[in-house]
């Protein structure tokens, strides 16, 4: 793997170029992916309680967590090996499965608590 700032390579797995302190584009990925998994933690949360509290609230924080995820995702394919490539591109479908399974969800549990 390359570092994208300093051209060096670094080791596969590392988070920060060894070289430069740059972090890669796997330390981006992994931050994206914290990020994204504290959102979805944060919508199931939120859902639970989605009576007090309305959609509209918490669905930008999502949207832009995923957005992170995603692009993050991108620059790692353009660096990645084809099988990792692969790899990501099926987490990331499963990911944005998860999260429109998420989004409909929380529109039933809203829908109803509105119906009461
Ligand atoms: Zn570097």
């Amino acid at each position: 793997m390359k570092c994208a700032k300093c051209g060096q390579s670094y080791k596969s797995g590392s988070h920060f170029c060894a070289y430069c302190g740059a972090m890669t584009a796997e330390g981006e990925l992994s931050l994206a992916l914290t990020d994204f998994a504290k959102a979805t933690k944060h919508l199931a949360k939120e859902t639970a309680r989605i009576g007090k509290t309305s959609l509209q609230e918490i669905k930008p924080d999502f949207d832009k967590a995923m957005q992170t995820f995603t692009k993050a995702a991108d620059q790692f394919s353009l660096v990645a090996k084809p099988t990792a490539r692969k790899a990501m591109v099926a987490a990331t479908a499963a990911l944005q499965l998860a999260a429109q399974a998420a989004n409909s969800a929380a529109a039933e549990i809203h829908k109803a608590s509105k119906g009461r």
